[in-house]
C-alpha cells in the first residue's frame, strides 16, 4: 500500500491499508493529547490574567481543529484531501498559537514560547506524512507569520530576530528531511515494482510466470465461487514441439512459444483474464464468463489463429504445420474443491487432445 499521508512502497499506488488509517487516527488523538498535556504545563507557566485566553484558544481553537480532522478521516473522500487537510490543521494551529502569543505580549507582556510552532510544522511533516510541496508551503506560510509577528510585537526582545531565524532554519530542515523521505520512498516504490515484475512475469512471453498464475488464479477462483460465478481453465500445450525444436533450433522454438503468449492476448482479451506460461510450452488461460459456449469459442479461436499463421513443422508425424491441444475445464466454482482441482482436470482433458489426434480442444 502506498498511504497518501505515510507513501510507503507499493504496487498499488494511492490506497491506504485500514492500518495505515487506525495509525493516522491513533496520532491524530496523540497530537489532542500532547496538546491538553502542555496545557497544564503552560497554566503554571503563564500570568493568571492569562488563563482565560489561554484556555480558550487551546480548547475551543486548537483541539477543535484536530478533532474536526479526526472526524474527516472518516469521511469517504478523506484520502483525495489528505494532504490539503494536514496542511490546513497545522496551519490552523499555528496560527492560533501565534495568535496567543500575540495576545499574550498584549495583555500581559509575557513572552510566550514560540517553540510549538516548530512542533506542530514537525507533526504535521513526519508525523501525518505531508509530502515535499505540503511541507514546503506550511515552512513559507508558517515563517511569513511568525516574522510577521515579530515585526508587530517584540516578543522576545533582542532575541527576537534570532529567534525568527531559529524557527525558519528549523523548518526549512524539516522540510529538506521530508524532501529525502519522499525521494528514498520514491525510489524504493520503483525497486519493489521492478521485483513484482521480475518475480511473477515470465521473461520471455510477457505473461505471468507460474507462481503468479497459481495465486493469480487461485484468487479468482475464490471470488467466483463466493459470487458462485463461473470459471474455466484452459490448458494449452504446443504439438509435436520437441520436432520443431530439433529441426529449427532452439531461437526458433523460443520464437513460438512468444507466438502461442501472443495469440492468447489477442484471444484473451478481458482484463479480468489470467494468462500465464505454465511451464516450457504449456500454458494456462484462466477466466470468468457466463456461459459454457463462450470458453468453446475462444478455445476454437485459438486453434484458428494458428492456422491461419501456417508456421511449418516439417518434421512433425501429423499435420505438417505448428498448433496447439487444448484441455478445457469450466463450471461454476463452488462445484470444484479449489483451482488445483479444476487445473488436474483440464490437464487430463489436454491428455486426452494430444490422444485423440492435436490440433483440438476437449471438454473435461
Ligand atoms: P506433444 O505434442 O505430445 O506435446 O509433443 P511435444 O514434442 O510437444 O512434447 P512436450 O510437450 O513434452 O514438449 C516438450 C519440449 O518443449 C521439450 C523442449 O524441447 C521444448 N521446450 C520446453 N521449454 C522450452 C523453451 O523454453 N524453449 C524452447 N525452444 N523449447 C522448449
Ligand atoms: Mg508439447
Ligand atoms: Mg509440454
Amino acid at each position: 500500500m502506498s498511504s497518501i499521508f505515510m507513501p510507503t512502497p507499493s504496487v498499488e499506488a494511492n490506497t491506504v491499508s485500514p492500518r495505515d488509517m487506525l495509525m493516522l487516527r491513533l496520532s491524530i488523538v496523540v497530537g489532542g493529547i500532547l496538546i491538553s498535556l502542555f496545557m497544564i504545563g503552560d497554566l503554571q507557566l503563564i500570568p493568571p490574567d492569562l488563563t482565560s485566553a489561554y484556555t480558550t484558544n487551546r480548547a475551543l481553537i486548537q483541539l477543535p481543529v484536530l478533532a474536526g480532522l479526526l472526524a474527516f478521516t472518516f469521511v469517504p473522500q478523506f484520502l483525495r484531501f489528505a494532504q490539503t487537510a494536514f496542511l490546513a490543521t497545522v496551519l490552523s494551529i499555528t496560527y492560533a498559537n501565534y495568535y496567543l502569543i500575540h495576545v499574550a505580549w498584549e495583555q500581559a507582556a509575557f513572552s510566550f514560547p514560540y517553540e510549538g510552532t516548530l512542533l506542530y510544522a514537525f507533526f504535521g511533516f513526519f508525523v501525518f506524512g505531508m509530502k515535499f510541496h505540503y511541507a514546503l508551503t506550511a515552512m513559507v506560510l508558517s515563517s511569513l507569520g511568525f516574522v510577521g509577528l515579530m515585526l508587530m510585537d517584540s516578543v522576545y526582545g533582542e532575541r527576537t530576530w534570532m529567534n525568527a531565524g531559529f524557527v525558519a532554519g528549523s523548518l526549512f530542515v524539516g522540510v529538506i528531511g521530508r524532501h529525502r523521505i519522499d525521494r528514498l520512498l520514491g525510489q524504493l516504490q520503483e525497486a519493489n515494482e521492478q521485483l513484482v515484475g521480475l518475480s511473477t512475469i515470465d521473461e520471455l512471453t510477457d505473461l505471468f510466470n507460474r507462481r503468479a498464475l497459481m495465486s493469480e488464479s487461485g484468487r479468482l477462483f475464490a471470488r467466483q465461487r463466493r459470487s458462485n460465478q463461473r470459471l474455466a481453465v484452459l490448458m494449452m500445450d504446443l504439438d509435436h514441439f520437441k520436432q520443431f525444436n530439433d529441426h529449427y533450433g532452439h531461437q526458433q522454438g523460443d520464437q513460438a512459444i512468444r507466438q502461442q503468449a501472443d495469440i492468447m492476448r489477442q484471444v484473451f482479451k478481458r482484463q479480468t483474464d489470467i494468462l500465464g506460461r505454465y511451464g516450457g510450452e504449456e500454458f494456462m488461460a484462466v477466466i470468468e464468463g457466463e456461459d459454457a459456449d463462450r470458453f468453446e469459442l475462444l478455445a476454437a479461436e485459438v486453434l484458428k489463429q494458428w492456422q491461419d499463421r501456417a508456421v511449418s513443422n516439417e518434421d512433425s508425424p501429423d499435420s505438417k504445420e505448428l498448433s496447439c491441444s487444448i484441455g478445457i475445464c469450466q463450471g461454476l466454482a463452488t462445484e470444484f474443491d479449489s483451482i488445483d482441482e479444476m487445473i488436474r482436470m483440464a490437464d487430463e482433458a489436454l491428455y486426452r487432445a494430444k490422444k485423440q489426434g492435436r490440433a483440438r480442444y476437449v471438454m473435461a
